[in-house]
């Protein structure tokens, strides 16, 4: 029944390490990330927390 609204949601830029494709995720993401290019798996969620499989390169902090 809850809905936890944050105010601060943290990106993350990574980079493919099978293409080499760079995108921006979303660093608490309830599902699977994809490469939006060869579509291997970049990070995928584990109870809540998101695990990265590959290359982070930059952490953006966005404030919304
Ligand atoms: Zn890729």
């Amino acid at each position: 029944m809850s809905k936890n609204a944050k105010t601060r949601s943290r990106f993350l830029k990574v980079k493919c390490n099978d293409c080499g494709n760079e995108q921006v995720i979303f660093g608490c993401a309830a599902s699977e990330i994809k490469c939006i290019v060869c579509e291997k798996v970049l990070a995928s969620s584990t109870g809540g927390k998101t695990l990265v499989k590959t290359e982070i390169l930059e952490v953006l902090d966005k404030n919304i």
